[in-house]
């Protein structure tokens, strides 16, 4: 009887001081992903029964991020950890290790048939770029359909007493993946074959490229962290000439001045924005994945059509 009052008594004060709400919400499952696009995809499969943080945010750069301790600190209050892996995330390992987490780490990528990154970039700072995969596997609607049956798998594992309800989240999610995927190949081909041609400043779409046919050229190599060299932005632009690009694309998370440069000096045209490792904000046109990959589809259609 005391016991009840006494708890009757806390959680007044509680209210009163407002934690209550937090309190409601501690009781959801705590999934922390390392940038905005696995954020989405983890908030589409768990739906209310997950609260999901992004260390990388919306129109941020994944690829050089810092941790800093606050990020340590949110890991180690994490229920389970999403990463992409292919070493997107070269900073994550230090990071989980710094935090001292015990929840498991999904790989989202886990069974995506890698592509190489791209061999011919041109290296002026003695890095090595060239034989690692490319971790943009995102950009095939077919692989985001294995990193959400990955992510469906580590809910369940962390929370089986809702594997249904994931599982079914899951599974009207990947409707949406399959009309998506259809709406991507029904636009490109109204584009002309010679013209499926785009320019970006690093390269990031070779996933797309690969599955829907297009041609991508980056002079900058699969990772945002080593700058394109006056070679690499010469072999562009004369590529450009040869080739009749019609459009070079400014990624949000990247600085728009070097296309800008490339576009003045070949001749092609600045497309639109696009969003290739991060999303937009929600008030952005790129809130989730669908709609990002529908941004970017439009931004190419209106480009080169
Ligand atoms: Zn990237």
């Amino acid at each position: 009887m005391g016991r009840h009052v006494t708890r009757g008594l806390a959680a007044i004060i509680l209210v009163l001081l407002g934690l209550a709400p937090a309190m409601a919400a501690d009781t959801k499952l705590k999934a922390m992903a390392t940038f905005s696009i696995l954020a989405d995809l983890i908030t589409q499969v768990g739906g209310e029964r997950v609260s999901v943080t992004s260390l990388v945010g919306p129109d941020a750069d994944a690829h050089g991020y810092s941790p800093t301790p606050g990020d340590a600190r949110h890991v180690a209050e994490a229920d389970l950890v999403v990463v992409n892996g292919l070493g997107f995330e070269g900073w994550i390992e230090r990071l989980i290790k710094a935090s001292g987490t015990k929840a498991p780490v999904i790989v989202a990528s886990k069974g995506v048939t890698t592509i190489a990154g791209s061999h011919d970039h041109d290296d002026d700072h003695g890095h090595d770029h060239g034989d690692h995969a490319d971790p943009h596997a995102w950009q095939s609607v077919a692989n985001v359909k294995l990193y959400v049956v990955n992510i469906r798998d580590g809910l369940s594992a962390a929370d089986p007493a809702h594997a249904a309800l994931y599982a079914e989240n899951a599974a009207a999610y990947a409707r949406k993946l399959d009309a998506l995927e259809g709406e991507i190949r029904t636009t490109l081909q109204t584009i002309p074959a010679e013209r499926r041609r785009i320019i970006t400043t690093h390269d990031s779409f070779g996933y797309f490229s690969a599955a829907y046919g297009m041609r991508f050229l980056a002079p900058q190599g699969i990772s945002t962290d080593s700058e394109a060299g006056p070679k690499d932005v010469a072999r562009i632009i004369r590529q450009i000439r040869r080739d009749k690009v019609p459009a070079v694309f400014v990624e949000t998370i990247a600085d728009p001045r070097l296309m800008q440069q490339i576009a003045r000096e070949s001749g092609a045209k600045v497309g639109g924005r696009i969003y290739s490792d991060a999303l937009s904000g929600p008030d952005g046109p790129a809130p989730g994945y669908l709609e990002m990959m529908r941004s970017n589809l439009t931004a190419f259609r209106d480009a080169l059509s």
